[in-house]
């Protein structure tokens, strides 16, 4: 074990207990030295789930055989033991996240408060059969009639905060309505979808037993003691390839086909009947990331037109919330997410965002509560901004790039 270099950091080393799997395997914080994109990779490749990007290093969260994975392709690395992290529920201090039940509860709350313009709509059930809820925010009767802006939650159990922000747009929407010219004339003018937690079982999941599990796929049982598919690998476009693995037991483990699963089916085919769809936001966190196709290879959009809107607009996006904008692959290659297909498929202006915080040491998944409010704030301008130019996201390569709605 000479090769790792063992590292309790202060604030790991109160914790006496280590987290542990259904299989008893103990999870670490893992740093790899690697600066290129190439490198990252290839680190991403083996299966593990990359969620820290330095100049210098990748962090992922993994075991022992994930570690020794990356060694075999000769990296150097460090790793640290997780803790425990007892909660009940959410832990008090984080009761201002949403379990299923409280994000349920805030839909049905918008709908009772505005039923004009908020519908409650189920798009699909979990492997466990819970139902997947999404709101319909319009003030128009004609349904699918109008250019339409999907925002999408929670594919990953423990990005929590990927809940509450598109929650909170929901709610900021609905309770503008009356009194914000600029928020009504969104709603009378567009179909606003959010689809808050796609992913109940899994968050259910890593909160149900008195600690966070720090678990990120559904929760599929795929055999024996073997849980769950990585649902951000689990779509059509470029499945299987780089950057996602055909291990059940890996975090990116891309299930055994294409829409597998019933959370990513009921995406596809609620994202294909909404036909006047032009712009999708998948939130996830973390690192501070407006994010772009491709994903599943380093090649640029081939359409030079649609890579213009796609850059213009995460740029943009990247100016009010103070990302890194990038094309996903250039962070490294990861196959089958959501994006990839949305656009390929459907020509989508599909954008991923990391959310906060920027590091694993600024509390990565779990930054606590009061990363809330913050992360809505600085995420509100992107999400209107998309809306807005959802009639015409082509319209946005004529506009002033520096300030195209004049917003600023
Ligand atoms: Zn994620």
């Amino acid at each position: 074990m000479a090769w790792v270099r063992v590292l309790i950091s202060a604030c790991f080393a109160l914790s006496s207990l280590v987290l542990a799997r259904e299989n008893d395997a103990k999870l670490y914080l893992v740093s790899v030295k690697a600066d290129t994109a190439q490198q990252r990779s290839q680190i991403a490749d083996v299966g593990v789930a990359l969620d820290g990007i330095f100049s210098d290093s990748v962090t992922f969260i993994g075991t022992d055989a994930d570690i020794n994975r990356v060694h075999q392709l000769g990296f150097a690395l460090e790793r640290t033991e997780l803790p425990e992290r007892m909660v009940d529920d959410f832990p008090s201090s984080d009761n201002a996240f949403h379990n299923y039940a409280e994000t349920n509860a805030v839909l049905d709350q918008l709908v009772s408060q505005h039923p004009d313009i908020v519908s409650k709509h189920v798009i699909g059930q979990s492997v466990e059969g819970r139902d997947i809820n999404g709101i319909r925010i319009s003030s128009s009767a004609a349904v699918d009639a109008l250019p339409t802006a999907i925002f999408i939650g929670c594919h990953h159990a423990r990005e929590h905060l990927s809940v509450e922000v598109p929650l909170m747009l929901a709610q900021y929407l609905v309770a503008q309505y009356d009194s914000n010219p600029r928020v009504k004339e969104m709603v009378d003018t567009r179909e606003i979808w959010v689809v808050p937690m796609l992913n109940p079982d899994g968050a259910e999941y890593d909160i149900s037993s008195g600690s966070y599990k720090w678990w990120r796929k559904n929760r599929r049982q795929n055999s024996g003691s073997s849980y769950g598919v990585d649902l951000n690998r689990n779509y059509g476009k470029g499945f299987g390839g780089p950057g996602s693995s055909s291990s059940p037991n890996s975090d990116t483990y891309h299930g055994p086909s294409a829409f597998s699963e019933p959370e990513t089916a009921a995406v596809r085919d609620f994202v294909r009947a909404r036909n006047k769809t032009t712009v999708l936001l998948s939130f996830h966190t973390f690192s501070e990331l407006v994010l772009w196709p491709w994903g599943h290879t380093e090649d640029l959009i081939s359409d030079a037109k649609d890579r213009s809107v796609f850059e213009t607009m995460g740029r943009k996006m990247a100016s009010w919330n103070r990302y890194t904008p990038q094309k996903s692959s250039d962070l490294y290659v990861a196959s089958g997410d959501t994006t990839d297909w949305a656009y390929d498929e459907l020509k989508i202006f599909a954008f991923t965002f990391e959310l906060s915080p920027s590091s694993l040491f600024g509390g990565g998944f779990y930054p606590g509560a009061s990363a809330i409010q913050p992360t809505f704030t600085e995420n509100l301008e992107p999400t209107l901004y998309l809306i807005e130019n959802a009639a015409d996201p082509y319209g946005v390569l004529n506009a002033d790039v520096t300030d195209p709605l004049g917003i600023l």
